[in-house]
């Protein structure tokens, strides 16, 4: 296929990659002028798109999303899918969606989970929403990109579960670390704690797999010095998205309202940037209940 590829930073950049790898033709555009090995550097959106069969972007964030399709939407061929993979906002999703419809064009929304190490292993998860026209289409791409791709119905729904599964992580690693924090102060080693826990009804994907306390459980970024793995600021930008859809849809969500407050905390005013998400544990430790 020929294929336009808009935004080649962490994740774009060896996404791009892996579709020139496996054969395709990849045209590139990214504001910083990032070359990527097998991807042929074009000089604007419009130029990367121009005679593309799929045209895909990974932006960071709706409003250049929203932007970027202004743009790229005029210079695409009839027929041809927009497929964006940012992490974006419902609304932008579905707004450029709705645009792409009536250039004649087909769109997909496919927000990923698997991070940089899946970008760069073609091991993403790709969770899409849009017709099944375009899922169609894009199927090879995401079989090539990742090694799971939900179609979760139409436009706007592959970031609707993103940022639910994201809220759900969110809530449960906070709930993990304090868990944790208090189980110090009560004298509990944490091996006993991640052995109770993580076989008994408290377990959870942040216990299980992404342990947070070093040295306890499979190897996780809390061994590594909390370097990210997946960043407190990214899971801050995920809530905000949840709360924002929250806010939107009139939907309750107490427990991603005080995450959300949290990592802004963590972020914002304390030493959580550039932290991974699970570095709340340290954060925990560090506190009484003042
Ligand atoms: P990044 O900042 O490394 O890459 C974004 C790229 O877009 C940059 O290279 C930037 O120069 C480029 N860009 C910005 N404006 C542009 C424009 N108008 N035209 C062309 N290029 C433009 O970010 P990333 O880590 O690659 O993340 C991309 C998206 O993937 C985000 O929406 C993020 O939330 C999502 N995501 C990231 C991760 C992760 O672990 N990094 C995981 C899942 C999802």
């Amino acid at each position: 296929m020929k294929i336009g590829f808009i935004g080649l930073g962490n994740m774009g950049g060896p996404m791009a990659a892996n579709l020139a790898k496996a054969g395709h033709e990849v045209s590139g555009f990214d504001v910083a002028g990032v070359e990527i090995d097998g991807v042929t550097s074009v000089e604007t959106g419009p130029a990367a798109a121009e005679g593309a069969d799929v045209v895909i972007t990974m932006l960071p964030n709706g409003s250049i999303l929203r932007a970027v399709a202004d743009t790229v939407i005029p210079a695409m061929k009839p027929g041809a899918v927009l497929l964006d993979c940012s992490t974006v906002d419902v609304d932008s999703a579905r707004t450029v969606a709705q645009q792409a419809k009536a250039a004649n064009l087909g769109a997909l929304d496919a927000p990923v989970s698997g991070g940089i190490g899946g970008a760069a292993g073609g091991t993403l998860t790709f969770m899409v929403g849009g017709s099944d026209e375009a899922f169609a289409i894009a199927k090879p791409l995401f079989d090539i990109m990742g090694q799971k791709s939900v179609h979760c119905g139409e436009a706007g729904n592959g970031q609707a579960a993103k940022i639910c599964n994201n809220m759900i992580l969110g809530v449960t690693m906070i709930a993990t670390c304090e868990a944790f924090a208090l189980a110090d102060k009560l004298g509990l080693s944490r091996e006993a704690m991640f052995d109770v826990v993580s076989t008994s009804s408290g377990y959870s994907w942040s216990m299980n797999a992404y342990c947070p306390a070093p040295g306890v459980g499979p190897t996780s970024p809390a061994d590594n010095g909390y370097l990210p793995g997946f960043a407190a600021e990214l899971m801050l930008k995920d809530l905000r998205l949840s709360q924002q859809a929250a806010e939107a849809a009139d939907a309750d969500t107490p427990m991603g309202e005080e995450a959300t407050a949290l990592y802004a905390r963590f972020v914002e005013d304390e030493d959580g940037l550039g932290q991974d998400f699970s570095a709340m544990l340290p954060r925990f430790e560090k506190r009484g209940r003042g």
